[in-house]
């Protein structure tokens, strides 16, 4: 089922009368949420993403803009009529449930045309926990489950009405390291069996590059790019995106453009064309320098990290607006910590230029 948006807008009133300003939490958004994919609502807390979630969930209202869900309008449809299947954070499981009770729950209040028979209501609850791999819990209580299981159930029973649409809100936040890599593999396992539209909510960068097949980053309420994944990761259209990716961060310096070259600090990096003479931000992502013993950029060696495969160069240069620079490299590259002074050359399609003043990005070509 195509989901799109369309002017989207929601306005929190401020709460404290006299002082506050109201929160534009959702501004504007209009786009469309391909059928059958999953797509992740990425960016800091605070920036909307549970809003746009509610939104089209129904359980809050927009103050302007509509919501399809293909060529249905939902905008005023209650979310019981919308055929949404819903997950937070919380699993938020009925205690006093076993794990079978918990998932049949959605199908006995289910009326009129679309009641189930017993028979039907077991069978799909059977189907929907062998999806989810706890078939062989269904008679615990949710206390005398793990956190992981426990999020099965609540995706279990989030699935068993079979809906249009699957919206899940920082469904791994509760769950540690391992179980969340774990259960973030078997969401997408789980959206590509079922073929269920899945908007993913969530702040942690990696998790949403991991699983969606297109990502939408907002700040602020304000969508500040779509697309897929390593589109957006190659292609940051400003400062903001380019930072929010990658891990470990992107090195941002303060840069010159002058007389076709490109500056960090004192150093020439890059000739470049296209781009007037200015001051810039330039960011370069860690996989972006290349070691050479007459390499253009001069950094001040602090620490070298080997980590198996790579090598984690952590280094010092006056223009890096970061305390630190991080350099991944292979580590087949031997790196002397006795040396003062690291030397690098910087990959030209892993440095991006963005204008001081708007942080947007400034296309280069390079000569
Ligand atoms: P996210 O899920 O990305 O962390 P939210 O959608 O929860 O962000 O919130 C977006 C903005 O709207 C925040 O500034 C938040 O404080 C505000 N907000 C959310 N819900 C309400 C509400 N019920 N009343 C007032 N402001 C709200
Ligand atoms: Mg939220």
């Amino acid at each position: 089922m195509k989901v799109a948006l369309q002017n989207l807008t929601k306005i929190f009133p401020s709460r404290d009368k006299k002082a506050g300003k109201e929160v534009v939490a959702v501004n504007d958004f209009t786009f469309d949420i391909p059928d059958g994919k999953l797509i992740g609502l990425l960016g800091p807390s605070g920036c909307g993403k549970s809003t746009t979630l509610y939104m089209i969930s129904g359980l809050q209202k927009p103050t302007s803009g509509k919501i399809f869900f293909g060529e249905d309008d939902v905008t005023e449809l209650s979310t019981e009529n919308r055929g949404i299947g819903l997950v937070f954070q919380n699993y938020a499981l009925y205690p006093h449930m076993t794990v079978k009770q918990n998932i049949l729950f959605p199908l006995q209040n289910l009326k009129g045309a679309d009641k189930m028979s017993k028979e039907a209501m077991l069978e799909r609850a059977e189907w929907a926990a062998r999806l989810v791999q706890i078939d062989d819990l269904m008679d615990r209580k949710p206390s005398e489950m793990s956190g992981g299981q426990q999020q099965r159930v609540a995706i279990a029973r989030a699935l068993v009405k079979m809906p249009r649409v699957l919206l899940l809100d920082e469904p791994l936040s509760n769950l540690d390291a391992r179980l969340r890599l774990q259960t973030r593999e078997e969401i997408r396992r789980i959206q590509r069996e079922t073929g269920i539209t899945t908007i993913f909510v969530t702040h942690d960068q990696e998790e949403a590059m991991s699983i969606s097949d297109m990502i939408v980053v907002m700040k602020l309420g304000v969508v500040q790019q779509i697309g897929e994944p390593q589109e957006v990761y190659d292609n940051p259209t400003n400062l903001f995106v380019a930072k929010f990716l990658g891990t470990p961060p992107i090195n941002v310096f303060s840069g010159k453009v002058s007389g076709g070259k490109l500056y960090i600090g004192q150093d020439a990096v890059l000739e470049i064309a296209g781009v007037s003479d200015q001051e810039v931000t330039v960011g370069v992502r860690p996989e972006g320098f290349e070691l050479a013993e007459d390499g253009k950029l001069h950094c001040q060696l602090s620490n070298v990290e080997v980590m198996g495969r790579d090598v984690s160069i952590v280094s010092t240069n006056e223009a890096s607006l970061n305390p630190m620079i991080r350099s991944i490299i292979n580590a087949d590259n031997k790196v002397d910590l006795a040396n003062k002074v690291v030397s690098y050359n910087v990959k030209p399609h892993k440095l991006f230029l963005f204008n001081k003043e708007t942080e947007e990005r400034i296309p280069f070509e390079v000569k």
